[in-house]
């Protein structure tokens, strides 16, 4: 299939319920214009000088996503011109995004990662420290970043039961915390499912699927 077939079945399986996020890291700029050609404007990079890179040579309305682990010194080559930082793990990380964010003049919308596979290798918060860190009194503080959502990432098993509850408990947390009432803190936005799990995830409450080698075909690495 080409880009344009794959996105078009995705986008018809998805059916408006939840926003696709094409996930180009490793693929070249040829890939990400023809997802581009074919409507898509939301990508996922996992790498920030791999997206501070590619981010000219796009067209000015794509809408980039950090979708992997961010390290507080990166930060700044993002700032100017990221949409939605998915892999917020720490408030320290938050405070030095608040800090890019306002030196650029802009507000910078962030997910919380959640911990919710049951493997030892995926980074994000435990459910309680995403509890802690949005009742944090320390958040206040942070007029240039908005909490908008949160992030997690299913065990890679071929159990879609283990898959579907992780993704329910995930689902749950994002209910609990729907009603927190604070000036930057909205949780809209669940983003779960991946290549081989967005159909599950978007009938466990997805909101935003990040799709990678189902648009673009497998990686090498
Ligand atoms: C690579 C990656 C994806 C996409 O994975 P595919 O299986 O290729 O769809 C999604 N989310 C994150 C955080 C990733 O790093």
């Amino acid at each position: 299939m080409t880009i344009q077939d794959s996105i078009q079945q995705i986008e018809q399986q998805i059916a408006g319920r939840a926003a696709l996020v094409a996930v180009t890291k490793t693929k070249p700029v040829a890939m990400l214009q023809a997802a581009y050609d074919a409507g898509c404007r939301r990508f996922g990079e996992n790498r920030v000088q791999e997206m501070a890179d590619k981010q000219p040579q796009l067209p000015a309305d794509v809408r980039w996503h950090q979708i992997g682990h961010l390290q507080t010194n990166k930060v700044k080559y993002i700032a100017p011109f990221v949409s939605l930082i998915e892999s917020v793990d720490s408030l320290k990380l938050l405070e030095e995004i608040n800090r890019q964010a306002r030196k650029n003049d802009r507000v910078i919308d962030c997910l919380l990662q959640v911990y919710i596979a049951d493997e030892e290798t995926k980074f994000g918060l435990l459910p309680d420290e995403v509890i802690d860190l949005v009742q944090s009194p320390a958040l206040d503080e942070l007029t240039n970043i908005r909490i908008v959502g949160l992030m997690g990432i299913a065990t890679n098993t071929n159990d879609e039961g283990q898959i579907r509850q992780e993704f329910k408990s995930l689902k749950q947390l994002f209910d609990a915390l729907k009603s927190v009432e604070r000036p930057n803190v909205t949780l809209s936005e669940l983003s779960m499912g991946m290549s081989s799990d967005y159909l599950i995830a978007i009938d466990e409450g997805s909101t935003m699927v990040r799709v990678g080698s189902a648009i673009f075909g497998s990686r090498n690495s």
